[in-house]
């Protein structure tokens, strides 16, 4: 499974039908909540903070960049976007 981190690389891998998966590994999720501020289309918390995937973790078109965001910005490197390919 491989994470494409630009854009342009992301954009062919979309144009080939390919779903992104966010995935939140829950022992290394320390609760800042960043990944909530910056993506709550994407993650809610639960009531201690912990982050979790929305929507099976499943990863609209349209927010790849934020998905991309989210992982950059997470600092126990805790979140994660998969694909099948
Ligand atoms: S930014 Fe990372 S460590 Fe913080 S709540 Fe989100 S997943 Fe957890």
């Amino acid at each position: 499974m491989k994470y494409h981190r630009d854009r342009e690389r992301r954009n062919r891998f979309a144009e080939k039908g390919n779903q992104l998966k966010l995935v939140i590994d829950s022992d290394l999720c320390q609760g800042h909540n960043r990944c909530y501020a910056l993506a709550p289309e994407l993650v809610d918390v639960d009531d201690y903070g912990q982050a979790f995937a929305l929507n099976d973790g499943e990863v609209p078109a349209e927010l790849e960049d934020k998905a991309a965001l989210i992982v950059d910005n997470c600092p126990e490197f805790a979140i994660k976007v998969e694909s099948g390919e």
